[in-house]
C-alpha cells in the first residue's frame, strides 16, 4: 500500500474533517492515543481502516461522537447506567458498549451487533467531529499488534503512505487506550482497563464493578489478538526483580550480541533505587552493550510516556526492554494490563 499522505498542522482540522466526510481515512490525536478515523456510516471507508492497520476484521473499532446528544444516533436503547457513565466521565477516556444502531456501518463493529462509543476530550478530535458532522470510527493508529502512537512523529512512522492525512495534535496526555466497559443488569463490567478506573466508577456512580479482561478477555473481541508489542523483547517485572532481570538480559544479550543492540529500561521513581537493587545500569566501557533508562516520576507520567518510550527504544535498535510494573491499583492496573500483553505474559 502506498498512498499520498497529507501531513496537516493542528489548525487544518477543516481539511481533515472534509476528508472524513468524503470517505477518507485520517489519523488524528485524541487524549488517549492517536486514532485512525473514518465516517462510521460509510462501510467502504471503515473497511479502509482495517486495510491501513493490517487489523483482523473481527476486531471492532470505537465509534467517536461529539457529545451525549448524539448517543441515540449510535446506540439503540442506551440504559440509565450508560447515560450516567457518559454524563459523569465524558468527554474523556471512557468507552461504553451498547446495542449497535443500524445506521453504523457493519465494518466499524467487526460485524458485531454491539458498538463501542466514546466522546473524546482532545480539541483536535472534537474539531474534526464537529466539522465532519458524522460519528467517526477510529481504532488506535498503530499497525496491528504494535504499541499505539502517542506523538505526531510516531503516528507518521506508523501510517504515512497508508492513509489520506495525518494531523498534528501534539503528544497525547493520557497515553493509554480508553477504559472499555459494558453495562449489565445494574453493574458495570470493565472489558479493558484504562484511565477511568474501577475505583472512580464505583465512587462516582455507586454501582457494582466487575472485571472481564486478562484470562476472561474473550468478552472483548479485540483483546484476543497480540497487542502493544514493539520489535524489542519486553520483560515486564516487579520492582524488586529489576536488578536481577537487567543482569540476566545483559548476560543473554552478551552471548548473542546484535550490532548496536542495547537494553532499554523503563522505571518509576528515582533511578538510585535501582542501584540499591543491585543493578549497574550503564555498560562498562569495555562492553558493547549499553542500557538506556527512562525514569517516570508517577504512574500517570509512565502511562503517558510508555508507548513512546517503547517505540524510541525500537528506533535505537534495543533488543530488550525491561519495564517496571507499577502497583496494581488505579491507573497502575491499566499499565500492567498493557505491559503484560507487550511481554506476552497472557
Ligand atoms: P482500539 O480502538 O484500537 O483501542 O480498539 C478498540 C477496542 O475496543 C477493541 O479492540 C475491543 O477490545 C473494544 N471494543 C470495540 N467494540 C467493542 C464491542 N462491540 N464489544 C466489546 N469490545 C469492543
Ligand atoms: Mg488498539
Amino acid at each position: 500500500m502506498s498512498k499520498d499522505t497529507v501531513l496537516l498542522s493542528a489548525e487544518q482540522h477543516g481539511i481533515a474533517a472534509r476528508l472524513v466526510a468524503t470517505g477518507g481515512v485520517v489519523v488524528f490525536a485524541t487524549e488517549t492515543v492517536y486514532g485512525l478515523g473514518a465516517n462510521a456510516y460509510d462501510d467502504a471507508a471503515c473497511r479502509a481502516i482495517f486495510a491501513a492497520k493490517g487489523r483482523p476484521v473481527d476486531n471492532p473499532c470505537i465509534v467517536h461522537i461529539l457529545d451525549e446528544t448524539c448517543l441515540d444516533e449510535v446506540i439503540v436503547g442506551a440504559d440509565e447506567i450508560t447515560r450516567a457513565l457518559f454524563s459523569v466521565f465524558s468527554p474523556g477516556p471512557l468507552t461504553v458498549v451498547g446495542e449497535k444502531h443500524p445506521s453504523i456501518a457493519p465494518a466499524a463493529t467487526g460485524g458485531l451487533g454491539t458498538v463501542a462509543v466514546r466522546i473524546p476530550a482532545h480539541p483536535s478530535a472534537r474539531s474534526i467531529l464537529r466539522a465532519a458532522g458524522v460519528p467517526i470510527a477510529a481504532p488506535s493508529a498503530n499497525r496491528s499488534g504494535k504499541p499505539s502512537p502517542t506523538t505526531f512523529r510516531a503516528a507518521i512512522e506508523a501510517m504515512r503512505g497508508r492513509v489520506d492525512a495525518i494531523i498534528d495534535g501534539g503528544a497525547c496526555s493520557v497515553g493509554l487506550e480508553s477504559t472499555v466497559v459494558t453495562t449489565d443488569s445494574g453493574c458495570v463490567r470493565i472489558l479493558r482497563p484504562g484511565a477511568i478506573t474501577a475505583e472512580m466508577i464505583r465512587d462516582r456512580l455507586g454501582v457494582r464493578v466487575e472485571f472481564s479482561y486478562g484470562a476472561a478477555s474473550h468478552v472483548s473481541p479485540g483483546t484476543r489478538h497480540p497487542h502493544y508489542r514493539p520489535d524489542a523483547r519486553v520483560l515486564a517485572v516487579e520492582r524488586a526483580e529489576i536488578g536481577a532481570t537487567i543482569a540476566r538480559a545483559r548476560r543473554e544479550a552478551w552471548t548473542q550480541p546484535a550490532p548496536g543492540a542495547g537494553i532499554g529500561v523503563i522505571v518509576l521513581g528515582d533511578e538510585p533505587s535501582l542501584s540499591s537493587s543491585g543493578a549497574s545500569l550503564m555498560g562498562e566501557a569495555s562492553e558493547s552493550l549499553t542500557a538506556t533508562v527512562a525514569v517516570f516520576p508517577t504512574v500517570e507520567a509512565m502511562a503517558a510516556g510508555l508507548y513512546e518510550s517503547l517505540l524510541e527504544f525500537d528506533r535505537r535498535g534495543c533488543s530488550v526492554v525491561i519495564v517496571e510494573m507499577p502497583p496494581p491499583y488505579g491507573l497502575g492496573t491499566a499499565v500492567r494490563d498493557r505491559l503484560s500483553r507487550a511481554a506476552g505474559i497472557e
